[in-house]
Parts: C-alpha cells; sequence; structure tokens
C-alpha cells in the first residue's frame, strides 16, 4: 500500500498503544485525521493535561490528581489490607468489582528475568517498607496467573515472610494465562474472596 509517510507515523505511532493491532491503528489514525482542528485541538489538550496533571501516589503507586490518591485517602476503606498489583489497570479491574475494601499496592510491572525486570526495578522494596512500618494484617496478591506473575508472587511471599502478617494471592480460579485486567469484575471479586494463603 502506498500510504503517505506521515500517515504511516501516525499509523505505527498508534499500534505502539497497548491492545491496538495494526487494522485497528489504521482506523484510528484515519479518524484523528478526519477530525477538525478545533476537535483535534481539545483532544490533544485532554492527553496533554491528563499527562501533566496525574502523578503516582506516594503511597500505593496508584495514580492521582491529589497529593494521596482516592484509595489511600478514604477514610473508610481497610487500610490494614494491602492487594498487590501489577499494573494500575488491575487495580481499576478490582474496583470495578465494587467488592474489595483494603487499599492497594502497585508494582508498575512484574519480575521478568527474560527482559532484565529485576526486583529493585519494580516498586517491591516500597511495599516491604511500607509492612514493615506495621499496621498491616494481610497482603493479598494479585499478579497475573502467569510465569512471569508467579514468579513475583513467590519474591514477594519470601520478603514478606519475616513480617507477622497473612500473606495470600488471589484463587486459582482466574483462568491460567488470562491478564487480571481482561477478567471480569465478578470473577475477579470471587478470585479475591476464596484468596488463600501464599
Ligand atoms: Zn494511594
Amino acid at each position: 500500500m502506498d500510504v503517505s509517510s506521515k500517515v504511516k507515523l501516525l499509523i505505527d505511532e498508534i499500534s505502539k498503544l497497548p491492545g491496538i493491532g495494526p487494522k485497528t491503528a489504521e482506523r484510528i489514525s484515519l479518524y484523528l485525521i478526519s477530525m477538525d482542528e478545533q476537535a483535534i485541538d481539545e483532544f490533544i489538550n485532554i492527553v496533554r493535561d491528563a499527562k501533566e496533571s496525574i502523578h503516582l501516589c506516594p503511597v500505593c503507586f496508584n495514580i492521582t490528581e491529589e497529593t494521596v490518591c482516592n484509595i489511600c485517602s478514604n477514610a473508610n476503606r481497610d487500610h490494614s489490607i494491602i492487594c498487590v498489583v501489577e499494573e494500575v489497570g488491575d487495580l481499576f479491574a478490582i474496583e470495578k468489582g465494587g467488592e474489595y475494601s483494603g487499599v492497594y499496592h502497585v508494582l508498575h510491572g512484574r519480575i521478568d528475568p527474560l527482559n532484565h525486570i529485576s526486583p529493585e526495578d519494580i516498586k517491591i522494596r516500597e511495599l516491604v517498607k511500607r509492612v514493615s512500618e506495621g499496621g498491616i494484617k494481610e497482603v493479598i496478591i494479585a499478579t497475573n496467573p502467569n510465569f512471569n506473575g508467579d514468579l513475583t508472587a513467590t519474591y514477594l511471599k519470601k520478603v514478606l515472610t519475616p513480617y507477622d502478617i497473612k500473606v495470600t494471592r488471589i484463587a486459582t480460579g482466574l483462568p491460567k494465562g488470562v491478564e487480571i485486567d481482561f477478567v471480569d469484575s465478578v470473577t475477579l471479586s470471587l478470585a479475591i474472596k476464596e484468596r488463600k494463603e501464599a
């Protein structure tokens, strides 16, 4: 196909977004090009504004516009239970279920030896520090049910063992290899409810 190089560049950039295949990238690109000037400016401003005003919560590493995220600052949540997830999208997926009332810790990745991602590269040190400061009764590990997620869970269990807390992992009822943010919220709520000692 003989596409203009600027359109091709746009398609290439959009296909880098998670979950966007080449065909969808092409459709989104053509749609963006068809938008009028004002609409495209608004769209760009919304993206830029979101990027500029959002940072990571210093407690749990969720994204937030506030100093501390609205989950960490919510007095009605159980701050003695921490659910550990790989990415912010996993936290969103669990929140959609509306059943979990503890707080979170977002690792921003998983241990992945093949891609040279070691425990120091994700927010594990910060989790251990949180637990060591006391007031935590349970850590629920909700890493993905795949090789790297299992590896991360095993490592977390090891580093949390010295502390007097319960360490659990969400139920294995989750389909193996399916990423948590693709699991429906009912299944996810059930997986948390039926968590087992890790
Ligand atoms: Zn937070």
